[in-house]
């Protein structure tokens, strides 16, 4: 009999882990790593309830962090199996789990520094190198192939829409089929196709993260005309805080769109993130995850992400000679929230100058600089010094990655016909419980939010 167990994403949005035991082995779907809370991030080191080595199979659902960071830890505590992901996922992990590890190395350092620690010295949860072995072992696979892995147990992966190489991921256990969401895209978003339909499914795994929500439907094309036009005329600078991957790529897309049309002029844009450089030739590299135009474009090596006049800032030398760029300019540059990253040292020289606009295109966590700019403060502290902010800040709201709870039912109303069970998981409570009740009464299906290590059979018998 085969089971289902909850290892992550439950309450939360980050740390995602199930279980999947079937006679013919164990296998993990996603493989997350823990994020925010201390409490949260706490879990990465502890043991896992099941002992790596023990475990067949991992299949990624797709390449963010919160999904796949704990990999590399997984191996280094004695797993050997078989990693699959799609191809264009496999190719974004070769920068994103190095880059992981870059970042556990500079905390262990940081607390070691500081004197910071129970442990002495302390270590990083898995090192640059580390993650990126772990990387080069995953396999890419196709889209819609189903891939057997023993006997009575196959996998396929179908788009999902949410960041390129996102996929939601079939599991076929004696031919009966568990169907895990991963994170979902949003319909008729730009640059990435729909999520492909679900077709069959006994039971689903669903992510909830804006399961309590419905998004702006303000056009962000004309959102954007109206910033960059302003800014124009002030012959200033506009920063944009981006995340690398994703976030930078549609920013991108539009931008080329409103030249195109000669909504705004031409003006030279920098992308200076030597990570949203390499993703951003990733997207171009995989025209299996595309359709219609877009995918004709890529084929055709005529990158459908790069506006008129673009250029790249690889190297720190290349980054700081942006400094001497005056007049208006569009400068693209990590950490989406002014957390850290190339675009505090932009925001340094440029806050002071009322010519200049911030441009806030995602998300801003509480206390991140990008919340403060957005709240108005008057002076932001970067590299201890107190920055006076004359700069004009403005957020485009609407570039979510993650579908809204309209769109989550849709994609459950592709299923064939009505699963025995749903489970709502990678949500704070209240967006998972809002989720939970839509799905109850829209759609008349059992559902369940089920919390950290529950297990539940996979017979179609209930749960135990
Ligand atoms: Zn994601």
């Amino acid at each position: 009999m085969a089971t289902l167990d909850f290892l992550g994403a439950t309450g939360t949005v980050t740390g995602s882990k199930f279980l999947v035991e079937t006679g013919a082995g164990r296998l993990l779907v996603d493989c997350g790593l823990y994020q925010g809370l201390k409490a949260l991030r706490q879990r990465n080191w502890e043991r896992l309830p099941v002992d790596p080595a023990s475990i067949d199979w991992v299949m990624l659902t797709h390449g963010h962090i919160d999904h796949t960071g704990y990999l590399p830890r997984l191996v280094k505590d004695g797993f050997r199996g078989r990693v699959c992901a799609t191809r264009a996922t496999a190719d974004l992990l070769k920068i994103l789990l190095p880059d992981s590890g870059h970042l556990q190395e500079e905390e262990a350092a940081y607390h070691n520094k500081r004197g910071t620690t129970k442990h002495k010295p302390a270590l990083p949860l898995y090192t640059a190198e580390e993650g990126l072995a772990a990387a080069e072992a995953v396999k890419g696979v196709d889209y819609r192939a189903p891939l057997a892995l023993a006997p009575g147990l196959r996998v396929t992966f179908r788009r999902a829409g949410h960041i390129l190489g996102s996929a939601t991921v079939t599991v076929e256990i004696q031919g009966r089929r568990l169907v895990f969401s991963g994170d979902l895209g949003r319909y008729g978003a730009p640059i990435l196709p729909d999520p492909m339909p679900i077709e069959e499914a006994d039971d689903v795994v669903v992510e909830s993260t804006y399961g309590d929500r419905r998004h702006d439907p303000a056009p962000i094309p004309s959102q954007l005309e109206r910033v960059i036009k302003d800014a124009v005329d002030r012959k200033g600078a506009v920063i944009v805080p981006a995340f690398a991957i994703g976030r930078t790529q549609e920013l991108m897309y539009h931008l080329a769109g409103l030249e195109k049309a000669g909504r705004i002029p031409r003006l030279p844009v920098y992308m200076d993130s030597p990570m949203a450089i390499s993703a951003t030739e990733i997207y171009c590299a995989h025209p299996e995850d595309f359709e219609g135009d877009m995918r004709g474009m890529v084929m055709n090596r005529n990158c459908p992400l790069q506006c008129g006049d673009f250029r790249l800032a690889r190297t720190p030398e290349e980054s700081r000679a942006i400094n001497d760029v005056h007049g208006p300019v569009l400068i693209i540059s990590a950490s989406g929230m002014a957390t850290g990253g190339r675009v505090l040292h932009h925001l340094k020289q440029r806050l002071p100058d009322p010519h200049t606009t911030v441009l806030l295109v995602g998300y801003q966590a509480v206390g991140t600089r990008g919340r403060r700019l957005q709240n108005g403060e008057e002076t932001l502290r970067i590299f201890g010094e107190d920055i006076r902010v004359r700069a004009r800040v403005e957020t485009i709201h609407g570039l979510s990655a993650h579908a809204d709870a309209d769109g989550l039912l849709r994609w459950l109303g592709t299923a064939g016909r009505p699963p025995e069970r749903v489970f709502v998981v990678h949500g704070d409570p209240e967006p998972a419980a809002a989720l939970a009740a839509r799905i109850r009464k829209d759609l008349g299906w059992p559902v369940r939010v089920p919390e950290y290590r529950d297990r539940v059979t996979l017979d179609g018998r209930g749960s135990t």
